[in-house]
């Protein structure tokens, strides 16, 4: 059983910090001596944020901007717009290891998924940075709220909510959109009409990323899935579009992510981005796995301790504390495997790790 448990919920070292809200923002954490001297690692209400190569105050902003972004696409689209997992900022420490990441060097951003975080990654040198995480936000949610659409359109739609503004004046709240990202308007200079055909056949480039934003300004937010699109996009003009909007402008709440938090977060970064070539941040998976072995070959009793240290390490992963809870049943120990399978319950970031603590609950029979 706990082969098929661990097979169905797949073994990677991916985390989520939700448990993790308990200091108070008010200083950077200076740790991650691996990674960068001084890392900036914070977390919103939605988000959390490792960075090298950005200013607490940067940081700040940044957090704010996407929760901002998060709140005001739920307002405009529904509760479906919404990354499937959690997202992770990761902002290298300088432009020289952005590079190593960067797909081509004309690239400021990208996202990434993953079944338990997705991650977005920011040159910390770009021009627009907040644009450009905004553009990477879309992203992650377009994976979720619309799968499938042709490239053009998916960049168009991250170009078009990149800009987004909340006004409030007098009490009222207006969503300012469709502003031109600066950043492109100088590519659509001269250009009367868009062919979509040629546009999708483009390779994305900066020319392709404002046309892609014209078009879109045009097709969206009329647009429909399955609806066909026209052969040829008139360009401009683009007047600022409006809408009411319940939403107020408030400072958001930032926590400095504790050291262990932290330690999560370069674990996975380490297996995620082997690019960087990061030293493991400790032994937490070395443990799990020597655990995980010995109670697969039938002996919990010499797995106890390893999956113990490991959950204590990382106390994000759901699957490992399933894995101790499994142990804990084995030895008879059924209310220390009770408290353990809440653990996994509070930390599972999917319906599959979910229904994992569920059925490993059940076959506790009632307590
Ligand atoms: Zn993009």
């Amino acid at each position: 059983m706990l082969k098929s448990l661990l097979d169905m919920l797949g073994n990677r070292p991916e985390q989520h910090n939700s448990i993790f809200l308990l200091a108070r923002w008010t200083f950077v954490v200076a740790f991650a001596a691996t990674l960068c001297p001084a890392a900036t690692a914070l977390r919103s209400t939605h988000f959390a944020l490792y960075s090298g190569g950005l200013t607490a105050k940067q940081a700040e902003s940044s957090l704010s901007r996407l929760e901002l972004l998060r709140a005001a696409l739920i307002e405009l689209h529904g509760d479906s717009w919404v990354p499937s997992a959690p997202v992770t900022i990761f902002v290298p420490a300088s432009e020289k290891q952005w590079h190593r990441l960067a797909g081509n060097s004309a690239e400021q951003g990208y996202f990434r998924s993953g079944s338990r975080r997705h991650w977005i990654v920011v040159n910390p040198m770009a021009p627009f940075f907040d644009d450009v995480l905004s553009h990477e936000y879309v992203h992650a949610v377009l994976h979720q709220a619309l799968p499938n659409l042709p490239t053009w359109f998916e960049e168009g739609i991250c170009e078009y909510y990149s800009t987004l503004e909340l006004e409030h004046k007098s009490g009222k709240s207006e969503l300012l959109l469709g502003r031109p990202p600066t950043r492109r308007l100088r590519q659509l200079r001269g250009v009367m009409q868009i062919e979509l055909a040629a546009l999708s056949r483009a390779r994305l480039d900066v020319d392709s990323y404002a046309l892609a934003w014209a078009a879109t300004y045009v097709l969206w937010p009329s647009w429909q899935p399955g609806q066909d699109f026209p052969a040829r996009i008139p360009v401009g003009p683009f007047p600022l579009r409006r809408r009411p909007s319940l939403l107020s402008p408030r400072t958001t709440e930032l926590h400095a992510l504790p050291a262990v938090a932290v330690r999560e977060i370069e674990a996975a970064l380490a297996a995620s981005f082997p690019l960087l070539a990061l030293p493991a941040a400790d032994n937490a998976e070395q443990e799990f796995l020597s655990g995980s072995r010995l109670l697969d070959s039938g002996q919990p009793a010499a797995a106890l301790a390893l999956l113990e240290s490991a959950c204590r390490q990382r106390p994000s992963q759901s699957t490992w504390w399933l894995t101790l809870a499994f142990a804990y049943r084995e030895l008879g120990r059924l209310s220390d495997a009770r408290q353990t399978i809440e653990r996994a319950r509070s930390t599972a970031v999917n319906q599959t790790e979910r229904d994992a603590a569920g059925a490993l609950a059940n076959s506790l029979g009632p307590p």
